[in-house]
């Protein structure tokens, strides 16, 4: 080959590398961050550029203010994009593997912060990140007719604002990375207060691996000292795309009143059905392997149990004998009271429960405690007779104790059932063999996770065909979220031509 030919041929290997984003070449060798530009006075426009200030450097993603971590967020965006397909693909590798290989330690520091839970459960958590989702779901959707071909692309945001709970902080921060980044955005986490320090050393890791690996040094960037007004520091600021909230009602709220598009993970109170077709002793080991998954703290875990009344002391005595504890009706009233302050309704109105936030997420022998029972050490799950208004029922109560309500028919079984899911419309479970049952309670819950003949978490792809998110988007409606929810649809349009028959 001539010296000519070959200088060409290298010349044009480098400019189609370079076209794709050298994403190829980034997975070995970092490049250097961008250097700094010099800050412009603002002309007041609102298209600003990001300043790539030395403020931003050496973080790894982690910063004291919402206003530093979305601009380099914003930075890192425009980095990912540069870098392509390939940088994210790098970027979903790292997060799947940091989260397995440090699944241990990372449930240690995240059990030991927040306190909730149980340890081995917060490990299997971690090591379940690698079921999310990632750069492999985004296909774009392609039309070719006689007017030539469209193609419809799932693109990203930009800055994406999340928000996680404290009862599962890593995994939700860890599944959010892998949507988000997968979909080409970065993103910048609001953690619970009671769990924001575990959140810090991931985003850490996550960040100095990603940087090793891609150049990219803050992909997701978290808000050290998390607040409420570091959440409304991040809705509003101006390249915050788009928001997803993981939480109960009261930031689901707040969320919504921002503005900003919000992907809201909200609250749920999962009931379960089990009616005279299904197996007791299949349903017995379901709703304990469910309800006792991290002490409850799951918003999917089984909450309470409707039964048909002549197959419900066959359920009791089938999870008694799988390893749950019944409580009788003095203990259970001792454990009630512990566990919830009821204050008295106003004006004619109903009573109300707040759940003792003691309580929530302890292991079982805490509430066997206050509920002054003995019982053998490692038990799963307590469980206790109750009516349909009960706390334990009405409650989101995050605890391994179960209410079992017994019901006269399916009708009514499918009524409570729905009552006491509130409209969250989050999940539900039913037991049953009868396909007229399942379609009438599936048809009358409406909820966006429905689970038959198995334990809850088999609707997240664990014991069920599926895929994994601890972000299951309810009020808002984009269901178990995944890369194309963090996604904006554009289309390009190829008139007459490129259809090639
Ligand atoms: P939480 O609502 O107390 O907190 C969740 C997050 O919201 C935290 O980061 C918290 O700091 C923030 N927050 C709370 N109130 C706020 C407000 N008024 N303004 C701004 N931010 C606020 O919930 P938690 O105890 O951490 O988590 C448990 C709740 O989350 C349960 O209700 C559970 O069902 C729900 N959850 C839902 C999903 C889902 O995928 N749908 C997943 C996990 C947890």
């Amino acid at each position: 080959m001539s010296a000519v030919n070959e200088t060409l041929i290298r010349d044009v290997v480098a400019e189609v590398l370079g076209r794709l984003g050298n994403g190829a070449t980034t997975t070995t060798k970092p490049s250097p961050a961008p250097a700094p530009a010099p800050k412009s006075d603002s002309c007041g426009c609102s298209v600003r550029k990001t300043s790539a200030a030395p403020a931003l450097r050496g973080k790894f993603g982690v910063f004291t203010t919402a206003e530093e971590a979305c601009e380099a967020a914003q930075e890192a965006f425009l980095q990912l994009k540069e870098k392509g397909v390939a940088a994210r693909r790098k970027i979903e590798e790292i997060v799947k593997a940091l989260a397995e290989k440090n699944a241990e330690q990372w449930g240690k520091i995240e059990f030991e912060e927040t306190k909730i839970g149980r340890l081995d459960h917060k490990i299997a958590k971690l090591g379940l990140i690698k079921l999310v989702p990632g750069v492999d779901w985004l296909r774009p959707d392609a039309r070719s007719g006689d007017h030539g071909i469209t193609l419809e692309e799932f693109t990203p945001f930009g800055v994406v604002g999340a928000i996680t709970p404290s009862t599962h902080s890593i995994p939700t921060l860890s599944g959010n990375i892998v949507n988000i980044c997968a979909a080409g955005n970065s993103v910048v986490f609001n953690a619970h207060p009671s769990a924001a320090k575990c959140a810090a050393v991931a985003v850490r890791a996550y960040n100095e691996a990603i940087y090793r690996e891609t150049g990219i040094e803050n992909i997701a960037c978290i808000i050290e000292k998390p607040s409420l007004d570091s959440f409304n520091a991040l809705c509003k600021n101006e390249f915050t795309r788009l928001l997803l909230v993981t939480g109960g009602p009261m930031v689901v709220k707040a969320a919504m009143q921002t503005g900003k598009r919000a992907i809201c993970a909200g609250p749920g109170n999962p009931p379960v059905f089990v009616d005279d077709t299904c197996c007791p002793t299949r349903a017995a080991k379901a709703i304990i392997s469910g309800a006792a998954f991290d002490n409850n703290l799951l918003c999917i875990g089984e909450k309470q149990v409707f039964v048909l009344d002549h197959v419900a002391d066959k359920l009791m005595q089938r999870m008694s004998e799988n390893g749950a504890v019944k409580l009788n009706a003095s203990q259970l009233e001792k454990l009630t009271k512990a566990a919830f302050t009821i204050t008295p309704g106003q004006g004619g109105g109903c009573a109300h429960a707040h759940t003792n936030k003691d309580f929530i997420g302890k292991d079982t022998s805490v509430l066997a405690q206050a509920a002054d029972i003995n019982i053998p050490s490692g038990t799963q799950l307590l469980f206790g007779e109750t009516d349909a208004m009960h706390p334990f029922v009405q409650e989101e109560q995050m605890m391994p104790m179960i209410p079992i309500v017994r019901v006269k028919s399916v009708e009514e079984g499918i009524a409570l059932s729905l009552q006491s899911e509130h409209n969250y419309k989050h999940t539900a479970i039913i037991h049953s063999h009868d396909v007229e049952n399942i379609t009438a309670m599936a048809r009358a819950l409406d909820t966006t996770l429905f689970v038959k003949n198995g334990p809850s978490p088999a609707g997240l792809g664990l014991g069920g065909e599926g895929y994994l998110s601890f972000s299951i988007a309810t009020p808002t409606g984009e269901g178990i979220t995944n890369p194309r929810t963090f996604t904006r649809v554009r289309r390009c349009v190829m008139v007459d031509n490129l259809r090639i028959y």
